[in-house]
């Protein structure tokens, strides 16, 4: 491609709303443009990046054996009332209707239209397992789209899923799911680790994350050096240390204590010199219309996951102040002991010991409870893990201390079992004849989201790197010349290369070196040749490694040779991919 026919509209300056590295280069670098609050237009660079990143994924799903469809985007509400997601989606989903006034949705996930494009196509064990899947546009209307592609409304998502007869066939297309995952990432130049993940209100049981380590994710990722394990923080349970925090011990009711202008946890456990793990913290939440007392230690935060698990949730808020007045409590001074209204269900975490002193509120303002004991009162609690854990707290695999990350979502692998085979009644004849439900798994890979995490490893003061096996181009020659038959030298050279399979941007611009240096680099084609007065004089052509920054000086003989010094580099750079 001869970059005088091509489209580099490169930028100097950062876009204003740009706070993220990939965000910022992405647009500098004239890959995307945006077109409204998380909607963005791919340039032809851009394009052919995400097209090589779908190329992958699409190849190593093949070669899984899954097989390619491709499934309208806009999605009936039908399909979406019979699986019970209608109702649940919440505003995410991107509803509209018709012009026959029916109902529809611009699909954020595809379960529902696979279930039912599936099930009169599946009818005997022998038709099991089948993995299906679509590189495809969703539309998720989310709340703060942001991060520019990373947390985009419409974008680019490989979604699978998996029909199998038995939990041991799930098993094992999950586990080449897993593989194939790792094979993707590692192609496309990503360094992820996979974490367990909270299942949700999804019903399955297994289910792992693909995270890409970054001060950027909001993901909170605890992992084990010792043992391996790596959790995503909503699934990665507190280790209760039996011994500090036996489950016995004999009720006392403490001593009242004044706490005047005492706000917060700290201020309380700073007026009365305890630690905040000797308070307890109390939430007061509504749980699908339910209200719900939920007692902490005062130096945990609550983990909404797990609670949402253990109550079976959909929704969670903060009680608002009528609730509060209507149900008797005082915000700030909610205690351990007080009695509460029949209809609030009141949680304690399992981490709180039965036979420690605590300090707790008195439901009176400016009022605590100090040496509290719950002994054998709080056996009428109910109790669950509910609180997040931290940086050192014990692995729940090995005991050793974890330490915490920031992590990108990915790609994301799921056991979702029977519910969507339920749902729409998939069942197929197994081999004595009779009926079953399927089970099935289901695997998403977002590929805009992909392409910038790329971007937020592989970036510096210049600009981008790019994996050679995702570059927008390979190869980019620089050219320096001004007189036509210099040019035509040039261009042979460019031809040469070119009908040799390499894939080659001549940035042929009229423009300074530095201009097209600097575009070069921001850019991050992986190889650069330069043929400027060194070429025409002594025949010299600079080979430049865009991440290294290491540079080869080429003696120019014949086009043969030198594509072979470039092939090597080529195949070095796609060796280390493997690494
Ligand atoms: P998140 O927690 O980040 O909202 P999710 O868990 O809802 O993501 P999944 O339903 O698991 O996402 O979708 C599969 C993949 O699609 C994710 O791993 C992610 O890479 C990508 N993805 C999800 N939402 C977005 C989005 N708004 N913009 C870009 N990519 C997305
Ligand atoms: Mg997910």
């Amino acid at each position: 491609m001869k970059a005088s026919q091509y489209l580099i509209p490169t930028t100097k300056d950062d876009p204003q709303d740009a706070v993220v590295a990939s965000h910022k280069l992405m647009m500098r670098a004239g890959l995307v443009r945006k077109s409204g609050a998380g909607l963005y237009h791919y340039l032809p660079l851009g394009l052919k990046i995400l097209k090589k990143i779908e190329s992958i994924i699409r190849e190593e799903m093949d070669s899984s054996g899954a097989l390619e469809f491709q499934l309208p985007i806009l999605t009936p509400s039908d399909l979406w009332k019979e699986s019970g997601r209608w109702d649940k989606m919440g505003k995410e989903m991107f509803r509209l209707k018709d012009r026959h006034d029916n109902e529809n949705c611009l699909g954020p996930t595809h379960e529902e239209s696979f279930c039912s494009l599936m099930k009169p196509m599946l009818r005997s064990y022998k038709d099991l397992p089948i993995n299906v899947y679509q590189i495809h546009t969703k539309f998720r209307d989310e709340i703060r789209p942001r991060f520019g592609v990373i947390r985009s409304r419409e974008f680019t998502m490989k979604d699978a899923y998996s029909f199998h007869l038995d939990d041991a066939s799930l098993e094992e297309t999950y586990q080449l799911m897993r593989q194939t995952y790792r094979k993707i990432f590692q192609r496309m130049g990503l360094t992820t680790i996979p974490v367990q993940a909270d299942s949700g209100n999804m019903g399955g049981s297994a289910s792992e994350e693909f995270m890409v380590v970054s001060p950027i994710g909001e993901e909170t990722l605890m992992l084990c050096d010792a043992c391996g394990y790596n959790g995503n923080i909503e699934k990665t349970p507190l280790v209760i240390n039996s011994e500090k925090d036996a489950e016995n011990g004999t009720y006392s009711q403490g001593v009242e204590v004044s706490t005047p202008n005492a706000k917060s946890i700290e201020d309380v456990a700073k007026l009365l010199n305890v630690d905040t793990h000797d308070c307890i913290k109390a939430l007061a939440l509504v749980v699908d219309g339910i209200p719900n007392i939920v007692f902490i230690p005062g130096d945990r935060e609550l983990n909404e996951a797990k609670f949402k698990n253990a109550t079976s949730a959909n929704e969670s808020r903060p009680m608002g102040n009528a609730e509060l007045e209507k149900y008797n409590l005082i915000a700030g001074f909610i205690g351990a002991d007080q009695t509460f209204h029949k209809d609030i269900r009141v949680w304690k975490d399992a981490s709180l010991s039965h036979s420690k002193k605590y300090v707790t509120g008195y439901n009176k303002v400016d009022f605590h409870i100090q040496d509290y004991v719950g002994g054998d009162k709080w056996s009428d609690m109910e109790t669950a893990d509910l609180v997040m854990t931290r940086r050192g707290d014990a692995c729940p695999n090995c005991g050793k201390p974890m330490d915490e990350e920031k992590g990108i979502e990915v790609g994301h692998i799921f056991q979702l079992g029977k519910k969507y085979a339920e749902s729409f009644d998939i069942k197929v004849l197994d081999d004595k004849g009779k009926p079953q439900v399927l089970t099935m798994g289901c695997y998403g890979i977002g590929v805009n989201r992909c392409m910038a995490t790329v971007i937020e490893q592989c970036n510096d003061d210049k600009g981008i790197y790019w994996p050679i096996s995702i570059a927008p181009f390979e190869i980019c020659m620089v050219s320096i010349a001004k007189a036509p038959e210099d040019i035509a030298r040039i261009e042979g050279i460019y031809n040469s290369l070119k009908s040799k399979g390499f894939d080659i941007l001549w940035d042929n611009r009229d423009m300074g070196p530095g201009f097209k240096f600097k575009d070069a680099e921001l850019i991050g084609y992986p190889i650069r040749l330069t043929l400027g007065k060194g070429f025409l004089e002594k025949g010299e052509i600079s080979i430049m490694n865009r991440k290294s920054g290491e540079e080869i000086l080429h003696d120019f003989k014949d086009e043969e040779s030198l594509s072979q010094v470039i092939s090597g580099i080529r195949e070095r750079l796609y060796e280390e991919l493997k690494q």
